[in-house]
């Protein structure tokens, strides 16, 4: 049995969700479980949906959902010759479970009714394949997650009952190979004990696979990229970035740490507990040999560089020259816990903390107006934050040459740099 995740940019028009169904159908003999994401942006423009109805612009919020309609019977249209009527049926039936709830003002928090606008980006999605798939011959079943996936009610970043869904997966998806190849699922969402949706942060079709692949002991995960492989660098930002062609788990959940866009940070849990295999591959070219991430002892790697743009640095200074550590620390850490951002770096001085955050402009104002009534604070913004695992100093120097640094910090694998561009 092996798992499978395919992200939104390799079902974005036509020709993409073809060659997605022709991976699956190719490997379905191996028996699949497949997790797909929602096509293209669409997860953005569900987002505006729901951000919109909150606004009570209800009349913003319908037509927004138009065009997202629009988008996904126009792929039905032309892609599917059999079963479009099939698959359209189906897609109404979401469509008005969201109208619905768009013709009603909204009495709940904001995060609830994202959960519930947002989640059907992957349900329009996997329809939509499956259907396609049937047409190809391929013996799929379709699986609604929500009746598998069972979380608590955190919308918005909601926490998976491992013990509840590990029997769900048992009883109703193990089940299906019986009759079925292929099983196509969606990622990223989960329902309540009350069914309500929920969903479990941005990019969590990642996590989703993984505990997919966990529970169901499969043999290995493999993520469907529209890259080569993992690079040791964004190649958009550096054009000398390398593939690496192993990595293990430790490095890879650091990597996710720092900042580095691979893979979502939560995935390496439930594979590395059952020691699981997670490849990284092209959907692009299939005969590339892409990533392994392992629990191998690590190989000799090139130097790792996350690059992050926008950031704000912010230093808190105490008044009265008393020291900073201890309380006014935890003062400061109550705010930052409060308004949901954390630092990316943090330094001390006796009398003063800089932190380096991501540029929420609300939050870190926020931050900054809130710890001025104890602090003197100093807000600079527009500045980039550089890591650097296993570095050598010409990396180093290279990178920072030029640079006005603000910040620096060194352990003996990782140096980061806080930097004025
Ligand atoms: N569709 C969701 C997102 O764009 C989940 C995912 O793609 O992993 O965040
Ligand atoms: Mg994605």
């Amino acid at each position: 049995m092996l798992v499978y995740k395919f992200g939104g940019a390799s079902i974005n028009n036509i020709d993409r969700i073809k060659n997605t169904a022709n991976i699956i159908k190719t490997n379905a003999s191996k028996r699949l479980l497949v997790v797909i994401s929602a096509m293209g942006k669409t997860t953005n423009a569900l987002e505006k949906i729901a951000e919109a109805y909150y606004d009570n612009r209800k009349e913003d919020a319908l037509q927004l959902f138009e065009q997202v309609k629009k988008n996904h019977l126009d792929v039905v249209k032309q892609l599917l010759v059999l079963n479009w009527k099939a698959a359209e049926d189906q897609l109404k039936e979401f469509f008005t479970e969201i109208e619905w709830m768009l013709h009603d003002k909204p009495v709940r928090a904001y995060d609830y009714y994202y959960d519930q606008i947002v989640c059907c980006g992957e349900l329009f999605s996997t329809c939509i394949v499956a259907h396609y798939l049937r047409e190809q011959q391929c013996n799929v079943g379709w699986m609604d997650v929500r009746d598998i996936v069972r979380t608590d009610n955190n919308f918005r970043d909601a926490g998976v009952d491992f013990d509840f869904t590990t029997q769900k997966i048992n009883d109703d998806i193990v089940p299906l190979y019986n009759t079925h190849e292929v099983v196509i699922t969606q990622g990223f969402i989960g329902a309540t004990d009350e069914n309500e949706s929920t969903t479990l942060g941005r990019e969590g079709s990642d996590y989703s696979a993984a505990i997919f692949a966990n529970i169901l002991n499969a043999d290995s995960l493999t993520i469907w990229k529209d890259v080569e492989a993992v690079m040791n660098a964004d190649p958009n930002k550096f054009n000398d970035a390398v593939i690496i062609p192993s990595l293990n788990y430790t490095e890879v959940i650091e990597m996710a740490y720092y900042g580095a866009q691979v893979i979502h940070p939560k995935t390496i849990k439930p594979l590395q507990n059952k020691n699981i295999p997670l490849y990284v591959k092209s959907f692009l070219d299939t005969t590339l040999p892409g990533t392994v991430i392992n629990g191998d002892k690590a190989a000799a790697l090139p130097p790792v560089i996350v690059l992050k743009d926008k950031q704000v640095v912010i230093q808190f200074k105490s008044r009265d020259f008393s020291f900073i550590e201890g309380k006014p620390v935890e003062q400061l850490h109550e705010i930052f816990k409060k308004v949901k951002l954390q630092p990316n770096l943090s330094q001390n001085t006796a009398i003063s903390l800089l932190c380096c955050f991501d540029g929420h402009v609300e939050k870190t104002t926020e931050i900054a107006q809130e710890a001025s009534l104890f602090f003197d604070v100093d807000v600079e913004r527009e500045v980039s934050l550089l890591t650097i695992r296993h570095y050598d100093k010409a990396t180093i120097d290279r990178l920072t040459a030029g640079k006005n640094i603000v910040l620096q910090q060194q352990t003996p694998v990782t140096v980061q740099a806080v930097f004025r561009n």
